[in-house]
């Protein structure tokens, strides 16, 4: 990307800082600088995506296609900080911007090759109130603007809010996320290959709890990318 004069005036005007270590960012770096770029801990699952230790959180459960996600997650690890900031902070940009950086490195794995529609998680009105925006729907935004696939943010809802789910193990979770979601429009989907977006995915309970609810519709296919995986 070739940056131009206005952007070079803004920079000196409004300087924009990196996301994860707050230096100065350079025209031509967007969101981070490149030193923490290549600090992140990229996972590779989307070159094994049918088969890879985050597809198997999902096997018995649900019929799973393609699994992947962009980098292993830990507290006081350099990209916990941009989740923080997503969740926590109105960042939306940072979501695109996430979401842009996963299509981009995936797209050449054929990751995306026959997916008809991207489904970001949804999140409870509350919780879209408070923090402003649906982070997934972000995420999913930035992945449309490389690959062009629709994004769907309308076809399931989420009904049920029980705080959250960090002090919870996977049995705790996956009760807490039971009957937590509602297919509004099933013929929307009905025979699609659907990609559901997570921000970050811990045990897989709350996805397979949404992805129980689409597989309703009839005759779909369902492949899960999240940002992070929590690493245990
Ligand atoms: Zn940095």
């Amino acid at each position: 990307m070739r940056a131009n004069f206005w952007t070079d005036l803004l920079d000196f005007i409004a300087p924009r800082t990196c996301a994860i270590c707050g230096r100065r960012l350079s025209s031509t770096e967007e969101c981070i600088c490149i030193k923490c770029l290549c600090d992140i801990p990229f996972a590779s699952f989307h070159h094994h995506p049918l088969d890879n230790p985050m597809a198997r959180l999902f096997w018995g459960l649900f019929p799973v296609e393609r699994v992947a996600a962009l980098f292993y997650y830990q507290p006081q690890s350099p990209p916990y900080r941009l989740i923080h900031d997503l969740k926590y902070h109105y960042a939306p940009e940072t979501g695109q911007y996430l979401g842009r950086l996963t299509a981009t490195r995936m797209v050449p794995h054929g990751f995306f090759d026959g997916i008809d529609a991207i489904i970001p998680m949804p999140i409870t009105w509350l919780r879209r109130l408070q923090r402003g925006y649906n982070q997934s729907e972000e995420i999913a935004k930035g992945i449309h603007e490389i690959t062009g696939i629709p994004v769907y943010d309308k076809v399931v809802k989420r009904t049920k809010f029980k705080g959250s789910q960090t002090q919870l193990n996977t049995r705790e979770r996956r009760e807490n996320v039971q009957n937590a979601f509602y297919l509004k429009q099933p013929e929307k989907i009905r025979g699609k290959h659907l990609l559901l977006i997570d921000d970050v995915i811990t045990t897989g309970a709350t996805v397979t709890a949404c992805a129980e609810e689409l597989v309703k519709a009839g005759d779909t296919r369902i492949s899960v990318l999240s940002i992070g995986l929590t690493k245990g």
